[in-house]
């Protein structure tokens, strides 16, 4: 993806108030991003590590997600140990279950958007073997090429995205 500035980012967000967006932190090695191995920006809050943010690219421009960590409540008792974006599959607590608030008035009456992703939301770099998962839940082969499971990933997003943002 083309580099974002602070500002593209922080104006970016759908789901959250203008407030939260002007306090949220960046990720701490921001200056330092390897950009162009990256299709989105995913990170975990580095002053609340409950809250993660992704911001994705789009024609129209940067869309950011603000999403956090269910309260235990509310927690499914179903347990992935895949990421629903990039399938990566990772010992459980390398796949965190983030809920997003949907854009909008839905958003504001507590409705959110469950979904399974790393816990560090860096799946572009798990699929290009930047990065491995710590521990590895079981092996499975992948028949696919690189183009095909970063199409993948995009369209996973894509759809959890646009559940979000269609208020
Ligand atoms: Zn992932």
């Amino acid at each position: 993806m083309e580099p974002l500035t602070e500002k593209q980012i922080r104006s970016s967000f759908v789901n959250c108030t203008k407030g939260e967006a002007a306090r949220l932190r960046l990720p701490l090695d921001f200056t330092d991003l390897p950009w162009e191995e990256l299709d989105f920006l995913g990170w975990v809050d580095p002053g609340a590590p409950l809250r993660a943010h992704l911001v994705v690219p789009r024609a129209e421009g940067p869309l950011g997600i603000s999403l956090r960590v269910p309260s235990v409540g509310r927690t499914s008792a179903v347990k992935s140990s895949l990421c629903q974006i990039c399938l990566t599959g990772h010992a459980s607590s390398g796949v965190t279950l983030l809920a997003a608030p949907l854009a909008g008035a839905r958003g504001r009456e507590g409705n959110t958007v469950g979904i399974y992703v790393c816990a560090d939301l860096a799946c572009p770099l798990y699929v290009r073997g930047k990065r491995q998962p710590k521990l590895r839940a079981g092996r499975y082969e992948e028949s696919l090429t690189l183009d095909e499971r970063l199409t993948r990933m995009s369209d996973n997003l894509d759809a959890f995205v646009n559940r979000v943002a269609a208020a």
